[in-house]
């Protein structure tokens, strides 16, 4: 029995009026405190709820809290759930119900187990978000934008609604990298991302899908508009600024663009968006191309 009482489990014991017949310490340091009664279910819940004891309640009601509790504690012979209480500590239940209506209650407290599981879940939620981003630019990375294309065309089969691609370059970029060196190139990468996304709507994605080349999806677009959305992009696009030298780098961009076909898959649509992008560096940059139909 003393060991029952010294249990790091909280364990009580309620008769089938829901009265309470036995605690031990640890219940007791969970759920009652000082309190000198009533030992009613119902006592014992109002009292912890209003002195910061016990079971966490979401919205606050306890009154509904208990209603919901007294309602189901009776139902099943045996049951175990976990909960969290006000101090934050998380405990797993094991509820049983004797033949004569008594209840039995042991929790475990697996507070850590549960900070294990959050550790472990952002761990992977990190992961995932960096197994899909460019890291200079923070981006959706080639793999992640290219995987967003295939999503996009099979949506795009069965709406019909329009789809958009368009592959975007930086002019001169190399020169860029010659005369003010790597790092200064990779200040425009990150400069010409940013204001890129600032400038496209919600809806699109923009990838880097390679050195100073961009992948951008337009949903819902049809061709008209996908080149009037680049030319808003380009119109006024503000020069790159380079803190160490204060130098400004005018930064401009030759884009391929069209729209989906019924049978494009990845491959072909890009195909077409990037012969429209070798036209637009042939034809001097700085400008946009349509790749059509049977340009080949
Ligand atoms: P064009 O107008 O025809 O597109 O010419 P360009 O100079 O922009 O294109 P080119 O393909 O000749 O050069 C691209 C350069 O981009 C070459 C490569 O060294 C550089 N580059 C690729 N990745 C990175 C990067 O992550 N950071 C920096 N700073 N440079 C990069
Ligand atoms: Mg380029
Ligand atoms: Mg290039």
């Amino acid at each position: 029995m003393e060991a029952l009482t010294e249990s790091g489990q909280a364990v009580s014991i309620f008769d089938s009026e829901d009265n309470l017949r036995y605690a031990n310490k640890t219940y007791q340091g969970m759920f009652l405190g000082d309190y000198d009664g009533p030992f009613t279910f119902t006592d014992i819940t109002r009292h912890a709820h209003r002195n910061g004891l016990g079971v966490r309640i979401d919205d606050g009601d306890v009154e509904a809290f208990i209603a919901r509790t007294l309602f189901r504690r009776r139902s099943v012979p045996r049951k175990s759930f976990e909960t969290d209480l006000v101090d934050g500590r998380w405990f797993w239940i094991e509820h049983t119900v004797l033949s004569n209506g008594w209840v039995l209650s042991v929790g475990a407290d697996i507070t850590a187990l549960k900070h294990n599981e959050k550790s472990l879940r952002q761990a992977h939620d990190a992961a995932l978000t960096a197994s899909r981003t460019d890291q200079l630019t923070g981006l959706s990375n080639r793999r992640h934008i290219l995987g967003l294309l295939d999503e996009k065309l099979a949506a795009n089969e069965s709406t019909g609604s329009g789809l958009c691609v368009a592959v975007l370059d930086i002019d001169h970029f190399k020169a860029i990298n010659d005369a003010h060196g790597h790092e200064a190139g990779d200040v425009v990468l990150e400069h010409f991302a940013r204001a890129c996304r600032e400038r496209v709507r919600t809806q699109d994605h923009l990838g880097r899908t390679g050195g100073e080349e961009f992948l951008l999806l337009l949903p819902e677009t049809r061709l008209d508009d996908g080149v009037r959305i680049i030319d808003r992009i380009r119109d006024g696009f503000p020069p790159a600024l380079l803190a160490h030298s204060k130098l400004e780098l005018p930064c401009t961009f030759s884009a391929g663009v069209t729209e989906a076909l019924p049978d494009d898959d990845r491959s072909s649509i890009l195909r077409r968006a990037d012969r429209a992008l070798y036209a637009a560096k042939a034809e001097g940059r700085n400008r946009t191309r349509v790749g059509l139909e049977g340009k080949h």
